[in-house]
């Protein structure tokens, strides 16, 4: 496993982060780290589970439950706003 990826582990076990804010830690694009947390969400490793935590409308507060998709969404299907707050993602013990 990549030194990388292993960082992203641990800093997803401690706090539930954005795909930006991983970005941001780790000095890496956000395309690359969306590229690592889609294994780590196939693979979160025994005795992890990976967690996301939705996207949520900005304007009407509709939450994204049903997506499973890593990036945000482009607009609320409810109030077509495209203000929308990114997923965050978890690493969480069994
Ligand atoms: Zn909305």
């Amino acid at each position: 496993m990549s030194t990388l990826r292993q960082a992203m582990k641990e800093l997803l076990a401690e706090q539930p982060r954005s795909s930006l804010e991983l970005s941001q830690l780790l000095s890496q694009s956000e395309r690359e780290v969306l590229d690592h947390l889609s294994h780590l969400a196939r693979a979160p490793g025994p005795g992890w589970r990976f967690q996301i935590i939705p996207a949520v409308c900005k304007h009407c507060g509709f939450i994204f439950r049903k997506r499973d998709r890593l990036t945000r969404p482009s607009r609320c299907p409810l109030c077509q706003h495209q203000s929308i707050s990114r997923p965050r993602f978890a690493l969480e013990k069994k």
